[in-house]
């Protein structure tokens, strides 16, 4: 996957949606945070593009999979191993010099 720096900025006219802007404001739609200005041009775009109607529906699944998980419901012993992973990431990264 080619990663975009901020130096090459998508040349786009007014509310004019790509690819990568769906990508970068689907969890606000899918939250209803998305002003109705984009949000009109987000549907817009997946009207014409079903990659992005693809990726917007399995985005969802995955959402409402994450949201149906509570914390209580994971086993004790994946939060302590899930809670030592992280205490080994955060003391284990090497010193920068
Ligand atoms: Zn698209």
């Amino acid at each position: 996957m080619i990663r975009h720096t901020s130096a090459q900025r998508p040349r786009s006219r007014n509310h004019e949606i790509t690819c990568q802007h769906i990508t970068a404001l689907i969890l606000d739609y899918v939250t209803g945070e998305l002003d109705p200005q984009t949000a009109l041009a987000f549907k817009a775009h997946l009207r014409l593009c079903p990659d992005c109607i693809a990726f917007l529906s399995t985005y969802q699944k995955t959402v409402h999979a994450a949201q149906s998980l509570r914390y209580e419901s994971i086993p004790l012993q994946m939060r302590r191993r899930v809670r030592q992973f992280l205490r080994k990431r955060i003391k284990g990264s090497p010193p920068t010099r």
